[in-house]
């Protein structure tokens, strides 16, 4: 017959096993004791991936063997038969399979289905390419899976791109009017992992960081599927206009929270978008939100992927803005309670209690306030991966080093996306009741974001002069005669 199927831990969807040339065979789980221990893992982070696991096993049946083993290596050779893989996920884990293949373990690489794009083929799309943007790439993908296109090939409604109408402040109110998101129900799978993370927590095994449970986030088929509906039959239609907005009573806002399952593969990631699609074609959701998912998964969530084998691992070195700060241990230890700009608290007050914040809390509170107080873009990367229930190795450099730090100088994103209160305030409604005014730079009530943009744009003007887009922010520097204050207090500044 033929040889067994090795499954990582992020590729547990039924797009992996469940395929014509899958079906038939074997499937092999190894849980690998050095998954989790030395690093500072969220508690709940470990828990959704063991959880995984156990689940797919279950729906496995006779079919699935989990194999517990100190490596990977260690338990294929334990397992004692040859296997095929999907391409995985990291550069390491890549070249361990290389290694595997060559020892004569692994016999053959298959092409991953967790990605809608292959390899290959955005090794020719970025070939020779002058201009290297997401934007492009995204019509691309629209125009090669056909994905709300009209049928003279254009984009539906005329329009590729409604950002600009998914902007919008929050509304006046404590939580965005929009039905509930799906959430789990834990059974015994759970107690289980939980029972068996407490004793690894007691022995040492293991050091987590953040809160224990409920676990919020869908693991096996059925939990995948159901989240997915859940979402596009009762939150798509309102996923677009208020994407960018922050309330502290709401964490969820109208966001998919399907990062997790899509992360571990559970989800097949053009099945979730041609879904999408066709509540913009019976009329169940808007163009401009459905499009703005479209693009999340079908946009970004690719490109960052290709960008992690297309920039490879020397990537996670830059620094290009001499940022060597380390991480305060209040960050480290999610000690939320501590820190007193409502924004900020609250934002690492959801990544203590759920492992989770969204986009804008990530981009424009979490890393935003990183890149200011300039601190180390490897570092920051490592806590990411590990503080984020869905974050693994791929998903980490293009959002972290890129995206959010600048650190690379401009590939990934065009500016630093550093911001000062004001932009906190108008997108959020954390300023009215947190102790610092966004409006002030110096005295006891300066803003640490308004003060902090500031101090930061002086230490990085000479490296940010070239940038046309940083000209008029840097022409703003030299208009403000107390920038030598806020610059000398920010520098000794550790309270936020
Ligand atoms: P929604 O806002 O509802 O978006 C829908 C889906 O689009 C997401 O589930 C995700 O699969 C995809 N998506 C959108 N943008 C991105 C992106 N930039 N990169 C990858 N996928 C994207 N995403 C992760 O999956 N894991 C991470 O560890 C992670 N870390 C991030 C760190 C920083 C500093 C930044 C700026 C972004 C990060 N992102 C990460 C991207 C994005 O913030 C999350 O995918 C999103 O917040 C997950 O929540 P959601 O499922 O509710 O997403």
């Amino acid at each position: 017959g033929s040889d067994p199927l090795w499954l990582f831990g992020d590729q547990l969807g039924p797009h992996f096993h469940g395929t014509t040339g899958n079906r038939d065979r074997e499937v092999l789980l190894i849980r690998s004791a050095a998954a989790f221990a030395r690093r500072p893992f969220h508690r709940q982070k470990i828990h959704l991936v063991e959880a995984g696991i156990r689940r797919l096993a279950a729906e496995l049946g006779d079919r699935a063997r989990i194999v517990d083993a100190p490596t990977y290596t260690a338990g294929l050779r334990r397992f004692g038969r040859p296997v095929v893989v999907h391409e995985p996920g990291s550069h390491a884990a890549e070249a361990l399979v290389r290694r595997l293949q060559q020892e004569g373990l692994v016999t053959e690489v298959l092409p991953t289905p967790g990605f809608v794009r292959s390899k290959v083929d955005f090794a020719s799309w970025a070939k020779d390419r002058r201009r290297f943007v997401m934007e492009d790439f995204y019509r691309d993908q629209r125009r090669r899976f056909g994905v709300l296109l009209e049928p003279d090939g254009g984009p539906a409604d005329g329009k590729w791109n409604f950002d600009h109408d998914n902007r919008r402040p929050p509304p006046g109110r404590s939580t965005l009017p929009v039905p509930a998101p799906w959430f789990p129900v834990e059974d015994d799978v759970d107690e289980q992992v939980r029972a068996d993370l407490d004793k690894a927590e007691r022995d040492g095994e293991i050091q987590p960081v953040g809160v224990d449970g409920p676990r919020r986030f869908a693991v096996g088929q059925v939990e995948a599927e159901e989240a997915l509906d859940r979402f596009l039959d009762h939150r798509l239609a309102t996923f677009g206009p208020h994407q960018d907005a922050m309330l502290s009573a709401d964490w969820a806002m109208s966001h998919a929270l399907l990062s997790v399952p899509l992360n571990l593969g559970l989800l097949d990631p053009l099945d979730v978008v041609r879904r999408a699609e066709e509540r913009y074609l019976s009329g169940a959701a808007p163009l401009a939100s459905v499009e703005g998912f479209v693009r999340q998964i079908l946009g970004w969530r690719e490109w960052i992927w290709h960008l992690y084998w297309h920039l490879g691992p020397d990537y996670l070195k830059r620094n290009e803005l001499q940022a060597h700060r380390k991480l305060p241990r209040w960050w480290r230890e999610l000690d939320a309670d501590s820190v007193e700009a409502a924004c900020l608290r609250t934002a690492l007050a959801g990544v203590r209690d759920r492992g989770y914040a969204h986009h804008i809390e990530r981009l424009m509170v979490l890393g935003n306030h990183a890149l200011q107080r300039g601190y180390d873009p490897a570092e920051l990367t490592g806590w990411f991966a590990t503080a984020f229930v869905d974050g693994f190795p791929w998903v980490m450099p293009a959002n972290v080093i890129g995206m959010s730090q600048y650190a690379d100088g401009g590939i990934v994103g065009t500016k630093p996306y550093a911001a000062g209160g004001a932009y906190l305030n108008r997108m959020s409604d954390h300023c009215g009741g947190c102790v610092y005014d966004p409006k002030k730079r110096v005295g006891d009530k300066a803003c640490p974001f308004t003060a902090g943009y500031w101090a930061f744009l002086d230490r990085n003007a000479d490296r940010l002069r070239g940038n046309p887009r940083m000209r008029q922010p840097l022409n703003g520097l030299g208009r403000l005669a107390d920038l030598p204050d806020v610059v000398a207090r920010e520098s000794r500044r550790n309270r936020f």
